[in-house]
């Protein structure tokens, strides 16, 4: 995992949070590089490597070969100073897990809840399965907690706008109903964006700053990541291209009340519908990968056609963002690769010189855990990040919650 580098101005005198910073991303390896690279004085970079150090954030290696000149201490960070709760919620399968300061997974559980039964049910029952895989671990080692949901969110205040799966759940502020059980700070985003930073920082954040990560599941969704950052837009919903309408597909009337949405003729929903009309019997999408693996000519010319018009609006997106690398998740585009191949074909057809001289279109790395890891990996940017540190360090909790810091609102 790469932590992203963000340079402060040089006239803050540098707090604790900065040089965390630094040993988190390995500019710093030792007291000394520390001043150098702040200007602190020596006994000032005492102070906050010793702060750091009882908090657990950091560890110092002080045994080495004591010939002649002892060696300097190296720093590191210690990933095991804490644990961030992650949730990943899903139309048809949500992941609940325990994560460590570097987004790796500790103890997951898989879980078929239906999301509609509304925060009242859901919520209370992810909090259980939280302290159930804390397994005696104390609350206090709890930094913070992660999110990812089905629908448009509010980032800062962490309130779901308008659900796409998730009908009860509109308007819900989520963050202090969870807080009341967990006193950390709560983020909330949409699934889609949650995955695409996942998959972002997990394989690519080293080579390239801008991505289009498409997921193709039951419904088809978009996260954008622009230079290294989710692109969030006026109200949340970048990245909605589930309901741009597609050229020849065939009159079908979307639930949004257009016709011809992506989502309505290319997404796994579509595919089981398209098949059933043609006399095939399939109820899952674990049929439909049955069928496309023993390379059944009908299934075939359904998918292929799906991922012709997926293609169509990818061509359009990618003539938009001009991203680096564009990456197909979600059970539908991992199960399927001759959807994967048409959207490529039309993509490279239909873009723009430009924009495809260099771009790669790839199936996703992470797979199914990407949405653990980008709710992990949302929650230790933020609490770790130099600002947010310093001002939870300066008061007894952090306020969090959701409860938008100034530092938090910069980045939402
Ligand atoms: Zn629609």
């Amino acid at each position: 995992m790469t932590v992203p580098m963000v340079r402060r101005s040089a006239s803050t005198v540098a707090g604790s949070g900065e040089v965390l910073r630094l040993i988190r991303t390995g500019e710093a390896l030792t007291r000394a590089d520390i001043g150098r690279m702040t200007g602190l004085s020596r006994p000032a970079v005492a102070l906050r490597v010793t702060e750091l150090l009882s908090a657990g954030l950091i560890a110092e290696d002080t045994d080495g070969p004591s010939t002649g000149g002892r060696p300097p201490a190296r720093l590191s960070f210690n990933a095991a100073g804490g644990v961030v709760l992650a949730a990943s919620l899903g139309a048809s399968r949500t992941q609940i897990a325990v994560c460590d300061l570097a987004g790796a997974e500790l103890a997951r559980t898989d879980l078929e809840i239906d999301v509609e039964r509304g925060p009242d049910v859901v919520l209370p029952l992810l909090m259980d399965v939280w302290a159930d895989l804390l397994a005696g671990r104390p609350l206090s080692a709890v930094r913070g907690v992660g999110m990812g949901v089905p629908a448009t969110v509010e980032f800062a205040a962490g309130r779901t706008e308008s659900a796409r799966v998730m009908a009860s759940w509109t308007g819900v502020v989520i963050p202090p109903l969870i807080s009341e059980r967990y006193p950390v700070p709560v983020f909330v985003d949409n699934d889609v964006n949650v995955i695409a930073m996942g998959e972002y920082r997990a394989s690519y954040a080293r080579s390239v700053d801008d991505l289009l990560f498409v997921k193709v599941s039951t419904r088809i969704g978009a996260g954008v990541i622009a230079g290294g950052e989710i692109l969030r837009g006026a109200l949340g919903a970048a990245g909605e291209i589930g309901h741009i309408p597609v050229r020849d597909g065939g009159g079908v009337l979307c639930r949004c009340g257009n016709v011809d949405c992506v989502d309505s003729v290319a997404s796994g929903t579509a595919i089981l519908r398209d098949l059933r009309a043609r006399g095939r019997e399939v109820f899952t999408l674990a049929d439909v990968t049955r069928l496309v693996r023993a390379g059944d000519a009908e299934t075939m010319t359904v998918v292929r056609r799906a991922g012709r018009l997926l293609g169509e609006v990818v061509a359009s997106a990618v003539n938009l963002l001009n991203p680096a690398v564009v990456v197909l998740g979600g059970d539908v585009a991992e199960a399927f690769q001759p959807l994967v191949s048409a959207v490529r074909e039309v993509v490279y057809r239909r873009s723009t010189a430009l924009s495809t001289r260099s771009l790669r279109i790839e199936r996703s790395r992470l797979g199914p855990g990407a949405g653990i890891t980008g709710c992990a990996l949302m929650v230790i940017d933020h609490v770790l990040a130099p600002e947010a540190f310093d001002t939870a360090a300066d008061a007894v909790l952090p306020a969090g919650a959701g409860m938008a810091s100034p530092s938090q609102r910069a980045t939402a």
